[in-house]
């Protein structure tokens, strides 16, 4: 095992979406890489925004990527707990460390006085950050803010220096010192802010490499601060955590792909019945690349040759249709049965099956798979596809036909070509696919003299529903003659 430590460590807040799923797939993707230890981490610390649902969905997301971590929440490890909700203690214990060794201090300003000085600030065009008014405050100072029951914040004391670090993916970066003034650690209440809660765990928990969203480069010299003030007082042992900021996801019109948008979120691609491994595929091209234009391959060689150092530092473009048709590569190859099976949660959630399906039923998906493995994108896709196979069992739904289709394709004009397709397969004694062909074309392209498409259209609307279904003869096989003849049969007045 090698000593890289790297952590995913979202907060538990609002539904769990696509930038994080890629922020979490590039830390595995390095753990597993260097045989190193993925940290997954649960930053509960904010009240009012967590939630129990919320920290459940992640838990059940990760599950269902397959993404396993080293230490977190449900494995344990020597850094227990791993919510942050049940770490305060630790906190409070640090921040007091803190203010021990000046390396933090008490802010009793107002939020109005506060407010106040920036606004003169930028009106004399300085820098509108905190000016350090409470730093040094004397005691006479601080007995009449304690008299006036002004409640104070902690704040950090930042050196007068520049900030630099080597930024794994976007080399050197540098933070004027005016531009990191003095910030908020705790809040009056006594309720530690993400500020400092984040890196004193990643100091705690020997984070080696930090990487994360471009959005947080900005809290990087503030935690290559406080890890030098927890250095300075004996708590970090280690050397400084290495930062990589993933470049920002872009969607439509240019614009940063938001929580808002719906192809950020992640549960749209699990109700949307997208296979994790196509997800993760797509996911991993947003900003790194396998090398050798290889667009198609799993997470776990994906590990293989993962390298922070090839993160691109450009945005990079979320693109919905090429994550689809990388899915739809990804339902290719798989094994019938393996198909068959992810496609069963879909047909009872959508209730074409009322129940786990029977014997039979799975006979008839199986028979169904080849006429739709190459045609479906997702899931869902799939089960719309096969659905018309099923309805009508005892326990399914009715048969029905898409009332667009019907009155586009099953007008008057159609009946005669009904009637003859009715007669031509009720003389089918032997219901195969070659048979059902060779029986239609001969009554109806020969015999009535149609385009294949005027022939064949309301046959497929009157047995599947639809006007796009699997390979017709096929699905009238699978079907099998009772079931083709009285649809057929229904849908003559
Ligand atoms: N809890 C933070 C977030 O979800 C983590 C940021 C980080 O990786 O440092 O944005
Ligand atoms: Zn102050």
């Amino acid at each position: 095992m090698s000593n890289v430590r790297v952590r995913f460590c979202p907060s538990p807040t609002g539904n769990p979406h696509v930038g994080m799923v890629r922020t979490a797939l590039f830390n595995w993707a390095y753990a597993r890489h260097t045989g190193g230890t993925f940290i997954f981490r649960i930053e509960d610390t904010d009240i009012a925004r967590d939630s129990e649902q919320s920290y459940q969905d992640l838990l059940a997301s990760l599950r269902w990527l397959g993404m396993d971590w080293d230490e977190g929440p449900e494995v344990g490890g020597p850094h227990s707990p791993y919510r942050q909700s049940q770490r305060m203690d630790i906190y409070a214990d640090i921040a007091k460390k803190l203010l021990d060794s000046g390396k933090a201090y008490y802010c009793y300003c107002s939020p109005e006085e506060l407010e106040d000085r920036r606004e003169k600030a930028r009106a004399e065009s300085k820098t509108p950050g905190y000016d350090g008014m409470c730093r040094d405050l004397t005691p006479e100072q601080i007995t009449k803010h304690k008299s006036e029951g002004r409640a104070p914040v902690i704040r950090m004391r930042m050196p007068d220096t520049d900030w630099t670090w080597d930024d794994l993916v976007r080399g050197e970066v540098t933070f004027a010192a005016e531009h990191v003034p003095d910030y908020v650690i705790v809040r009056a209440t006594g309720e530690p802010l993400y500020t400092l809660v984040n890196p004193v765990d990643d100091v705690l928990m020997e984070v080696t490499h930090v990487l994360r969203g471009e959005d947080l480069l900005s809290s990087t010299p503030r935690q290559l601060a406080l890890y030098d003030a927890l250095k300075a007082i004996g708590v970090a042992k280690g050397e400084r955590p290495l930062y990589g900021h993933l470049p920002y996801v872009m969607g439509e019109g240019n614009k940063k792909l938001s929580k808002r948008d719906p192809e950020s979120s992640l549960l749209m691609y699990r109700e949307e019945g997208y296979l994790p491994e196509g997800l993760l595929n797509y996911l991993s091209l947003l900003g790194w690349s396998f090398g050798d234009d290889r667009e198609f391959f799993s997470k776990e060689e994906m590990a293989k040759v993962f390298d922070v150092a090839r993160v691109n530092a450009n945005p990079a473009r979320f693109d919905l249709k090429k994550c689809t048709a990388i899915n739809a590569e990804w339902i290719r190859t798989l094994d019938h049965a393996d198909l068959v099976k992810r496609l069963i949660p879909f047909l009872i959630s959508d209730g074409v099956f009322s129940q786990e399906p029977t014997e039979a039923d799975l006979e008839v998906l199986l028979k169904a798979i080849p006429l739709i493995q190459e045609r479906m994108e997702t899931l869902r896709q799939g089960v719309n596809m096969v659905s018309f196979l099923f309805t009508g069992n005892p326990g399914s739904p009715e048969f029905e036909i898409d009332p667009d289709e019907s009155a586009k394709v099953l007008t008057a004009d159609a009946q005669p070509v009904l009637i003859e397709a009715l007669s031509a397969l009720n003389g089918v004694s032997t219901w195969s696919a070659e048979a059902i062909e060779e029986v239609l074309r001969v009554a109806l392209i020969d015999g009535l003299g149609l385009k294949p498409k005027v022939a064949f259209g309301p046959v497929r609307v009157a047995v599947t529903g639809r006007r796009v279904s699997p390979p017709l003869f096929e699905s009238l096989e699978i079907l099998g003659k009772v079931r083709s003849l009285s649809r057929i049969q229904a849908a003559i007045i």
